[in-house]
């Protein structure tokens, strides 16, 4: 049985992370979506919220689940049995990056191969960064990201702009 890994922090899913998933699973019998639990950065969601937010976007493709993962990625593949890890690459910067992982992870374990995945053209410039910003900044995300996703960027900036009006009173 051939399984894959897809991990990052996707802090939030977006559609280009769920494009590069519905594609990546046809090509598997089994696709591992991975929550990395301590990204570098503090995220916008706990890991509990990607995690959920993850589940309800893969509920369409049968043959992905979602986990959470800390440490070594190379590790993780090996508790599942997995060697193989998918990656998106949107665009020649994100390939530097990439390359040297790709590099580490089989230098860890000779066994693992990554494999990447073009961007669909529409999602190039497309990241969770930018969706927070844009979300952050009052804009419309809806052809970014699933809308259950929208729906709780909207209510996660209304409570964080309640907390700083909350503050901001406290203060005064
Ligand atoms: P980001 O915060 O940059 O969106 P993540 O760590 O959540 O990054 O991304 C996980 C993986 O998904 C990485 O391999 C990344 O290159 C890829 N990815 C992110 N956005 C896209 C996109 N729009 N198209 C293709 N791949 C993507």
């Amino acid at each position: 049985m051939k399984i894959a890994v897809y991990p990052g922090s996707f802090d939030p899913i977006t559609n280009g992370h769920l494009d590069i998933i519905i594609r990546a699973s046809k090509l598997v019998d089994k696709l591992i979506v991975a929550v990395v639990e301590n990204p570098t950065k503090q995220p916008l969601f706990t890991l509990e919220e990607r995690l959920c937010m993850m589940t309800e976007a893969l509920k369409c493709v049968k043959n992905a689940k979602t986990d959470s993962f800390k440490g070594l990625l190379v590790n993780f593949l090996k508790k599942n049995k997995a060697n193989v890890i998918v990656k998106g690459l949107r665009a020649v910067s994100d390939f530097e990056f990439e390359y040297q992982m790709a590099l580490m992870n089989r230098q860890l374990d000779k066994d693992i191969e990554t494999v990447f995945l073009m961007t669909s053209a529409k999602y190039a410039f497309l990241s969770s960064s930018s969706v927070r910003e844009i979300s952050a900044l009052g804009g419309n995300v809806s052809e970014f990201v699933p809308k259950r996703v929208e729906k709780r960027l909207k209510v996660k900036y209304a409570s964080m702009d309640n907390l700083k009006i909350k503050q901001k009173i406290e203060v005064d």
